[in-house]
């Protein structure tokens, strides 16, 4: 089991009361899964999230990685484990000013010294700039490697992002709305060229989503969420148009819209068109 969470809760102070973002959150997470987070908003994505990635401790309850409690592991403990861990954001993070081969050089900083990062960096080994070209080749921007991140389109800008991820080689990605502000097409070829290297790579992806379509389409498993509890946790074959009404209702904010209205139905049964092309 790489994540076992049980009983997760996290609350946040709030003007003199208490918010229970994550409430009482119970999840395991084999190797090698893919699984969307679903929920409208509000419904405790980014907190589980950085839960996920240990940018934040639970509250109570026990959430293990690898079999170990992350509650109670050490500095050292969980820098370790943020190096297992990949971590691709919707505002990509990257440094603008850098290259596209510096940047993808700094997926390796959670290894390095200060004094080694500053070297690799702007003189990296022989091997370190292959591997950063190969990451860059494997995302289809080996011809961009000189251009500064704030050259490239959003598009490409996101494929750097996975870039970095790749040559940190982490066993779990963990993407938050990798997909958003990409327009359909490149959606749809970014969210396939990180399927290919999620299973090629034999590693586990957790990605929050508010395109229900894309979630259906491409992840074997669905987790939603609402008010920070677990909403339903099943395949895209099994969720029917009413359970995804019944999670958005009332979300103004998140494609609720989306899930009521933009994921095609088969005629006869209530079951997503798009479900069959994600088999495990
Ligand atoms: P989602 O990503 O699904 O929109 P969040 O995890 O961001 O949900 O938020 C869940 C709940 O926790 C919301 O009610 C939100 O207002 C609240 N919340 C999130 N972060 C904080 C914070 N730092 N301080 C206080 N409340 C927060």
């Amino acid at each position: 089991m790489i994540y076992s969470l049980r009983e997760v809760s996290k609350s946040y102070p709030a003007s003199g009361t208490v918010v229970n973002a994550v409430n009482g959150f119970t999840l395991d997470v084999q190797p090698g899964e893919r699984i969307a987070l679903l929920g409208p908003s509000g419904a405790g994505k980014t907190t589980l999230f950085r839960l996920l990635n240990a940018t934040l401790r639970p509250t109570s309850g026990t959430l293990r990685f690898d079999g170990s409690d992350v509650g109670a592991m050490s500095g050292r403990e969980l820098r370790s484990m943020r190096r297992r861990i990949g971590t691709v954001y919707q505002q990509f993070h990257l440094v603008p000013s850098l290259t596209a081969l510096e940047n993808t050089l700094c997926g390796r900083l959670g290894y390095w010294s200060l004094l080694h990062t500053i070297r690799s960096t702007v003189r990296p080994t022989k091997q370190e700039r292959e591997q950063a070209m190969a990451a860059l080749e494997v995302v289809g921007l080996a011809d961009k490697y000189c251009a500064r991140a704030d050259e490239l389109s959003g598009g490409q800008q996101q494929r750097l992002a996975i870039a970095r991820v790749l040559m940190q080689d982490p066993e779990v990605i963990l993407a938050d709305e990798p997909f958003a502000s990409l327009d359909p097409s490149l959606k749809e070829s970014l969210a396939s060229l990180l399927m290919v290297l999620v299973t090629n790579g034999k590693r586990t992806l957790v990605t929050t989503l508010h395109d229900v379509e894309t979630a259906l389409r491409f992840f074997p498993r669905i987790v939603a969420l609402r008010e920070g509890h677990v909403a339903f946790d099943t395949t895209p074959a099994e969720i029917s148009r009413e359970s995804l009404k019944a999670l958005y209702d009332g979300d103004s904010e998140s494609n609720g819209s989306a899930a009521r209205d933009g994921v095609q139905w088969r005629d006869d049964k209530n079951e997503p068109r798009c479900a069959p092309t994600c088999a495990r």
